[in-house]
């Protein structure tokens, strides 16, 4: 095993553009695992650094240099152990948890990692996902099971999780129905998990190929220009969860939410233009964010994943090799279904 390895790397270098360069990948230290990288998810927070200068993304609100490999769904193969990994050997499939604690404060012994003061993340403060091989912490790896492809695992580090968290936290009780604003990725694996829970579920989005797309996997979508929650709940639905993060999505989940319901927001951006009087006060709702997942999630999802048989990879639209991410995330940028996801043979 030598010392070091020469690894191609896809990176952002500014302004939508990215290139592919050649990086040096080191032996794993002490409670590291060197990865076989075998799937990384493109999510649409990589979005954010993709279109803006190397010098914003230093400055942006969650920093990084642009030299950093991007990508923070990783799946892969463990190659080699460092000193001290004693519950991963080389040959295990793993997808890793992309917001690394200290492992010792409390928000990471509760498994939230991502509430951690100090914690790293992976494609912002060290190489993430879109590198043949990259080096992680044994702690963020989570047993991907044979029952699910490495896309799939990918998928489970970052947006599946996260629809995974927000179902949760949406208070849907028996026989109720959520309703889902967005289909992109995380809207579509929200519905994903809705159908193998057995919920009754429904996305909303105004763009007719996402909902052209939702509908030919199953999922009941209805057009946000001319929707009228009466025809499908008199009174409303129990829970709705936006994805979009969209001003005017997030209106349309807390006014569609019947009397006592839940609203789940997870989208990320600006703006919240609601009624509080009529939209919160007297429907009694009750108004949640839930950001990305805690560890013990992230492994209840998996396991949920295969005992509940999820399929996410009719979602996986867009599969390709490292050396085509550049022309893959330009079309993810503009607007393509579906998850984007660089695969390795
Ligand atoms: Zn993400
Ligand atoms: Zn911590």
């Amino acid at each position: 095993m030598p010392e070091t390895q020469l690894v191609t790397a896809a990176i952002f270098t500014g302004l939508s553009e990215m290139a592919l360069v050649q990086k040096e990948v080191k032996s794993p230290g002490l409670g590291e695992v060197l990865l076989d990288v075998k799937a990384e998810g493109v999510c649409g927070s990589d979005l954010h650094y993709y279109h803006i200068s190397a010098e914003a993304m230093e400055s942006h609100t969650q920093p990084r240099k642009h030299t950093t490999t991007p990508g923070h769904e990783i799946a892969g193969i463990v190659e080699s152990v460092g000193q001290g990994v004693s519950h991963l050997k080389p040959g295990d499939r793993v997808t890793v948890q992309h917001y690394s604690g200290c492992g010792h404060c409390l928000s990471c012994r509760k498994g939230w990692d991502n509430h951690c003061q100090n914690n790293t993340v992976y494609s912002l403060d060290r190489d993430g996902g879109y590198q043949d091989k990259v080096i992680v912490e044994a702690r963020d790896c989570v047993f991907l099971p044979s029952e699910l492809s490495f896309g799939a695992g990918a998928f489970l580090a970052c947006g599946a999780s996260t629809a995974y968290q927000a179902l949760h936290r949406a208070n849907i009780p028996l026989g109720g129905i959520v309703a889902i604003i967005g289909l992109g990725p995380v809207g579509l694996a929200a519905l994903a998990w809705a159908k193998a829970f057995g919920v009754r579920a429904f996305g909303i989005d105004p763009v007719p190929e996402r909902l052209e797309f939702a509908t030919s996997l199953g999922f009941e979508s209805h057009d946000s220009k001319d929707f009228d929650i009466t025809c499908i709940a008199p009174d409303g639905v129990d829970s709705v969860i936006d994805t979009s993060g969209n001003i005017h999505g997030r209106r349309t989940a807390s006014r569609i939410a019947k009397v006592w319901g839940t609203v789940v927001l997870v989208g990320f951006g600006p703006g919240y233009d609601i009624d509080p009087v009529k939209d919160v006060i007297m429907r009694q709702s009750t108004i949640k964010g839930s950001f990305v997942f805690s560890m013990p999630v992230m492994m209840e999802a998996v396991a949920d994943a295969v005992k509940l048989g999820l399929d996410l990879d009719p979602i996986l639209t867009v599969c390709c090799v490292l050396e085509d991410a550049p022309a893959a995330i330009a079309d993810f940028a503009n607007g393509s279904i579906g998850k984007t996801t660089i695969i390795w043979p």
